[in-house]
């Protein structure tokens, strides 16, 4: 299993998370030092769900004593380091797609465990006084469009009629919607619990606390394979341009870049690439006019538009969606199978912040300094039934996953890097607490590559 059809590109456009964290110590961490030829566990990725297992590893009182890990580019510079800043649990809204997907008793599962994770989010983040401008907040849904309409009340309906717990969640009529989300042309909206955060502080912040529990970082030290050893007691090696690595525990920590050392994975992780944007308030949405929840702008099931005001300095942080309609040829080519980091979409860009200021008409003119002020993409990892790949590889013991994130890592990783570490240690999937259908497995491939 030596193919990768690719690794990272170097030298990525900058996120407003990356640009506000340069000074951080770690992030070329292990450039310059010797890559040791063995350790008991290698973890390869340093975005949040590598960072979390590893810690978790790190604090299971039977785990490895030697952690590594590997970081093709700098620290935290994928995904993680690149999103929107939202960690918003999938109050409902999913439940009649998943139900279709999967079945509604793991819809319903998955769904519970966006709402854990949130709680585990905020727990780990206030247990360790991570300072990463983390907001629990309220969000909304602002119902844009007739279609999606119908189909956010339907599923609203079907998950509360199968039992789903809608004690957090309000419904805003077209009038309230109007005046509590300050877009004149919401048709409704719902509201629910989320968070806002700054992803690449937090992602750091548990590098630096993994550090001082002992592990070893090298960035811009990409594994280039994982053939076997030919030792029982570590029969994987982990191949590197600075050098190879014997273990035998591996973490495939990588989102969309899985399949490039997990073949089997080719085709079920595809690499896409989504895009957000900075802007700078006008005087309508500074001070104590600044927007109190978080919002998806729900134009259809596909084609909405995320928005955060940022508590810790006003920013707003807009990102945008696949499915916006009229897109060109050119622009469509440019997400999908895309693992090009270092550009950005002019046509999306225009798209969201035109778009943004429409749904907002309260916005008014720009001063010098105000209104866009940054765009950045990232590359998300998706997989056909919309579900992460978690758990042992099939036929590769030792070898373990969690990838596939779907562009919703933030509202699942915290459960999936601790019960994944569970399972390391010996336990059972019911001891993860995770969806069962979250776990990898021949028969999923199997199905998966049947449709
Ligand atoms: C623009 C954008 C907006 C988003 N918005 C949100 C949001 O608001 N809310 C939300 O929940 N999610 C959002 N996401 C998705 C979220 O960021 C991801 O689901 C999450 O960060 C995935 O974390 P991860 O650690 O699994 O992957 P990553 O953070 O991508 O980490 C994988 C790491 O592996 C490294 N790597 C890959 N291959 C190798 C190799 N061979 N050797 C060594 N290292 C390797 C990569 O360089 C990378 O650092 C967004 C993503 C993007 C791009």
């Amino acid at each position: 299993m030596d193919a990768h059809p690719g690794l990272p590109l170097s030298r990525p456009c900058l996120s407003i998370w990356q640009r506000t964290t340069r000074y951080s110590p770690l992030l070329n961490e292990g450039l310059d030092a010797e890559l040791p030829s063995s350790a008991d566990a290698v973890v390869i990725g340093s975005g949040i769900s590598g960072s979390l297992t590893a810690y978790e590893l790190l604090c299971s009182p039977n785990g490895p004593k030697t952690v590594i890990m590997l970081e093709a580019r700098e620290a935290c510079s994928g995904a993680s380091g690149r999103n929107a800043g939202h960690c918003r649990p999938d109050a409902f809204r999913g439940f009649s797609a998943l139900s279709k997907i999967h079945n509604p008793e793991q819809a319903m599962k998955i769904i519970a465990h966006e709402k854990l994770v949130l709680q585990l989010v905020k727990s780990f983040i206030d247990k360790h006084g991570i300072q990463c401008d983390f907001d629990c907040c309220r969000t909304y849904d602002v119902i844009m469009g007739e279609d999606f309409h119908r189909y956010a009340t339907e599923s609203f309906e079907a998950y509360k009629k199968a039992g789903g717990d809608v004690s957090d969640i309000a419904w805003l009529d077209a009038d309230k919607a109007k005046e509590a989300t300050r877009v004149p042309s919401a048709l409704g909206a719902f509201e629910w619990s989320a968070a806002s955060l700054h992803p690449a502080k937090l992602c750091q912040a548990i590098l630096a606390m993994n550090k001082s529990l002992g592990m070893s970082l090298f960035t811009h030290t990409p594994a280039t394979s994982i053939t076997p050893s030919g030792s029982p007691f570590a029969p994987w090696t982990i191949n590197t341009p600075r050098g190879a690595i014997t273990t035998p525990l591996v973490i495939h920590a990588t989102n969309a870049f899985a399949a490039s050392l997990l073949p089997q994975l080719k085709g079920f992780v595809t690499p896409t690439r989504a895009q957000a944007h900075k802007l700078v308030p006008t005087p309508a949405f500074t001070g104590t006019r600044m927007l109190t929840h978080t919002y998806s702008l729900r134009f259809a099931l596909h084609h909405f538009y995320s928005v955060i005001q940022r508590k810790a300095d006003g920013a707003l942080v807009l990102g945008t969606s696949r499915g916006i309609p009229g897109l060109s040829e050119a622009t469509k080519r440019e997400i999908t199978g895309s693992c090009d980091d270092r550009t950005m979409s002019e046509e999306l860009q225009d798209d969201a912040v035109r778009s943004f200021k429409r749904v907002f008409p309260e916005w008014g003119e720009e001063a010098l300094g105000e209104g866009l002020e940054c765009g950045w993409t990232g590359i998300l990892g998706m997989t056909p039934d919309s579900v992460p790949f978690v758990g042992p590889v099939p036929d590769l013991p030792g070898q373990y996953v969690i990838a596939g994130f779907n562009g919703h890592g933030m509202a699942r990783i915290f459960g999936c890097a601790p019960g994944l570490v569970k399972m390391m240690m010996g336990g059972t999937w019911q001891d993860t607490g995770m969806p069962e259908v979250f776990r990898i497995s021949s028969e999923r491939l199997q199905r998966l590559a049947q449709q």
